[in-house]
């Protein structure tokens, strides 16, 4: 089954904003298994509207389309939609009173707001259309059927839109597959993808129920392995021996098996087994440690301090760093790293501690210390481990890979215990 997707909105066109709705559609059919051949982008123009959706649905079995479902006049979607496949508009009389009752809220905060006629165009539905509630606005999807084709349509604002697929447009589609595909996604950290393709090259090679995909993001390398079967069961019972094997291969190098689970999310999940608490002292990366670790609920039961020590002055000041250190060895270097660790540890009083310090760059780099020369350390219970690594790219590319590889190293440190 085909699936096509078709964004509407001139703000795209412009790249005012970021299609991020796209992304998540295409990697929501890439789970459910759907072939996608085709993505559009069109702006809120009725004629070239039209002519896209015509296409879509030409060579697609199924088109999603995703903004332009407001109460505006610029919003045309479910408009052209219809129209194209020769479905009048009615009227909803549930999403109607929905609307209606969504008006009276908001009416009790603010008096000024009133049903207007433009609202009630949002309670007009194509005829046969399966109307999606939605929890987080006003527009509610629509599934039409007709002539072999389906058209969704979905609104625009992501905190509407994803929701709406997560809550309903999923299970829809995955009963409208002939068999059932499950994937699992295993995900590595601290081995490079091209080792990792090197190391699966034979299962890579005879795979064909389950597949097995590689993703390189910054840092981790996932795996997404996809059965394809009967039922649930049947498909979970494909996927589990390629996923034992592949954690026989990477070992402790893997920490998820599911597409939701994240490295700082191990990372918490490790320090709440092992009973220990963290605080971080941060140098180039400026907090970006810390916001990961605070991405994960429940992260307040092992995370206490983060410090970000920028200059020398409050290396000094607030993690008891040697001026002497700083003056022998510079703030970045192993000595410094490994004093900013101790002193964290000492400082916040936890079990835990990891630091980082590096050059990211444009300027202050030399001979000895080029730009990308980061160090971390890792200091538990009292014992302290330090790494160096070299990383390329711009500021933003080797902060990112600095935040990465310190939560590699600090969940490998807590590993060791
Ligand atoms: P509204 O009722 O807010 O008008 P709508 O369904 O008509 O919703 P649009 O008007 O197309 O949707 O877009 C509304 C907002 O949703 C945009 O300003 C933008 O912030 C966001 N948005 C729209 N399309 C996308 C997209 N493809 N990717 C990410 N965000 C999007
Ligand atoms: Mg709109």
């Amino acid at each position: 089954m085909t699936v096509e997707l078709v964004a509407v909105g001139t703000e795209i066109l412009l790249g005012n904003i970021v299609n991020t709705n796209s992304a998540y559609l295409a990697r929501e059919c890439a789970k459910l298994g759907l072939s996608m051949y085709y993505q559009a982008v069109v702006g809120d123009n009725p004629d070239r509207m039209r002519e896209v959706i015509r296409t879509a649905l030409e060579r697609s079995d199924i088109v999603i389309l995703c903004g332009g479902l407001g109460p505006t006049q610029d919003d045309l979607t479910k408009e052209i939609t219809a129209e194209v496949m020769g479905a009048p508009l009615i009227e909803d009389a549930r999403w109607k009173g929905i609307l209606e009752e969504m008006i009276n809220a908001y009416q009790k905060n603010d008096p000024r707001r009133r049903f207007t006629a433009n609202n009630y165009k949002q309670a007009m539905v194509p005829e046969g259309a399966i109307v999606v509630d939605n929890r987080n606005g006003t527009a509610p999807g629509l599934i039409l059927e007709k002539n072999g084709k389906t058209a969704i349509l979905l609104p625009g604002p992501p905190n509407e839109l994803i929701p709406m697929f997560r809550d309903d447009i999923f299970a829809y589609l995955r009963n409208r597959l002939p068999e059932t595909i499950i994937s699992k996604m295993v995900k590595i950290t601290g081995i490079g993808e091209s080792q990792v393709a090197e190391e699966i090259q034979d299962l890579f090679e005879a795979q064909e129920n389950p597949t097995i995909a590689t993703y390189a993001k910054t840092g981790e390398v996932h795996l997404r392995v996809t059965a394809r079967g009967k039922s649930e069961e049947e498909c979970l019972a494909l996927i589990s021996p390629m996923v034992q094997e592949l954690h026989r291969r990477f070992g402790n190098t893997i920490f998820a098996d599911e597409e939701e689970q994240t490295l700082e999310g191990d990372v918490v999940r490790l320090l709440k087994e092992k009973g220990f608490r963290l605080s971080l002292a941060e140098s180039c990366t400026g907090g970006a440690i810390a916001a990961r670790i605070v991405n994960v609920p429940g992260a307040s039961e092992v995370f206490t301090h983060g410090f970000i020590t920028y200059s020398n002055e409050a290396k000094v000041q607030c993690l008891g760093v040697s001026s002497r250190t700083l003056e022998s060895f510079g703030a970045v270097s192993e000595e410094c790293a490994a004093e900013m660790a101790k002193g964290c540890l000492s400082a916040a009083g936890t079990e835990a501690a990891l630091s980082v310090t590096g050059i990211a760059g444009p300027s202050g780099g030399s001979d000895s210390k080029p730009v990308g020369t980061v160090f971390m350390a890792c200091a538990v219970q009292g014992e302290c481990r330090v790494k160096e690594y070299h990383f390329s790219g711009n500021r933003a590319k080797i902060r990112e890979q600095t935040t990465v590889r310190a939560l590699t190293f600090l969940r490998e440190c807590l590993l060791e215990r």
